[in-house]
């Protein structure tokens, strides 16, 4: 499913853009579980769970300094100074707002 999805938006994190190039015509990017799979968190390899992003932006995810409104559908980042932050997704889908609210509820922090 990530490696779909992965291709479908042409390897373009949806928080800042980026087409990371590897050379020979061909893009990196990552796929970022909102509700991570595993015992701990029992998420789901669904479409409406999973953010294409590029390493920095996967890193923030995981430290949970990054999260997505489930309302808005805007970037919510932890500084509030952030150039991300309160700016709308790139490549905006249905992301399944369960999965939103939990990865703001369980994996996001504010410090
Ligand atoms: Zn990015």
């Amino acid at each position: 499913m990530v490696r779909e999805l992965k291709e479908k938006y042409n390897h373009r994190c949806q928080i800042c853009g980026l087409q990371l190039y590897k050379g020979n015509g061909e893009y990196y990017s990552e796929g970022h579980h909102l509700r991570p799979l595993g015992r701990e968190h029992f998420g789901v390899d669904d479409e409406d769970n999973i953010i294409i992003l590029c390493p920095n932006h996967h890193t923030e995810f995981d430290y949970g300094v990054i999260a997505i409104d489930p309302k808005t559908k805007r970037i919510i980042h932890v500084d509030p100074k952030n150039e991300f932050h309160d700016k709308n997704l790139v490549n905006k889908r249905n992301l399944k707002n369960d999965y939103l609210i939990y990865h703001l509820e369980n994996v996001f922090v504010t410090r």
